[in-house]
């Protein structure tokens, strides 16, 4: 291991990375040295060029293999396809915005399934090699909506509590065996289904595109700027690291501030 590339050697598994914050992860911990296997629930011929590319630009191996989320069974199949994962990274998640009464329950079953559940299988599969081999590391990418609330939100907000409940259960379950359990809170980050939300909001409000961004999106972030896919990649990175070695069970906020509130 060189210090430039200390992850060289392991193999990291991120779920949901074809775009956003898992593409970044996935990019930070390959530039870190670690091969990588990508995973979305689709299976376009992009998705493997996606691979290819980032095993060409970082000198590591890359694949893509397709698993959906939602479903217990291909979650558990994606980290046997693996062979090897060292490295889990539960980052897939779907959104969707509505009161509780009109909450549409196959949404919230959605919901529930990806942000939550395919953690849980995930990381039931991955543990058994973890332990064997006496070194893992699982980041799972909750939200400032694991750690606080907002209107109609319910199962995104559910689930990301979720999600942190489970990063402290399986942390006790494995401390002092060599592997850590941790989860990334991000704020607003500026990933394309945030950008994809900018054009609306400027229309709704009838404000400019830097207005919308400080004055609506950005609203409960009081730094009043976006994180971005690589402080988040980084923020795995470091999780990663022999400097995080005993870090496990927490959350870490990369937030600008919104859960200091
Ligand atoms: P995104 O839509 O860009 O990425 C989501 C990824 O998950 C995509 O690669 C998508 O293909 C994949 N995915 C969706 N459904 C899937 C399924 N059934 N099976 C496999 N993969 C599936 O969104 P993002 O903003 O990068 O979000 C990534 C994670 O970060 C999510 O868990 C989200 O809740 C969390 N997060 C995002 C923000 C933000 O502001 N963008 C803030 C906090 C937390």
């Amino acid at each position: 291991m060189t210090s430039a590339r200390p992850l060289s050697g392991r193999t990291a598994v991120v779920t949901g990375s074809t775009s956003g914050i898992g593409l970044g992860i996935a990019r930070s911990l390959a530039e870190a040295g670690a091969d990588v296997v990508l995973n979305s629930f689709t299976d376009a011929a992009a998705d493997h060029e996606l691979a290819r590319s980032l095993a060409e630009e970082f000198g590591v191996q890359a694949r893509y293999v397709r698993a959906d989320m939602s479903k217990g069974e291909e979650c558990r199949a994606l980290v046997t396809q693996a062979g090897t994962c060292d490295i889990l990274v539960n980052n897939a998640g779907v959104q969707h915005v509505a009161p509780l009464e009109e909450f549409p329950v196959e949404r919230w079953d959605m919901i529930l399934a990806i942000n939550l559940s395919s953690a849980f299988h995930t990381t039931a599969v991955a543990l058994t090699g973890m332990k064997a081999k006496g070194w893992g590391r699982i980041v799972n990418v909750a939200s400032a909506h694991g750690l606080t609330a907002s209107p109609y939100k319910a199962a995104y907000v559910a689930a990301k509590h979720g999600v942190v409940g489970l990063t402290k259960t399986a942390a006790l379950e494995t401390a002092g065996q060599g592997i850590t359990v941790n989860a990334i809170c991000p704020g607003y980050v500026l990933t394309p289904l945030v950008e994809a939300q900018i054009p609306d909001q400027m229309k709704t409000h009838n404000m400019d595109r830097e207005t919308v961004i400080r004055e609506v999106m950005l609203a409960r972030q009081p730094s009043r700027q976006f994180a971005t896919v690589e402080q988040i990649g980084g923020t795995a990175v470091f999780l990663c690291s022999d400097a995080a070695a005993q870090i496990t069970g927490t959350t870490i906020s990369v937030d600008g501030g919104w859960t200091a509130l």
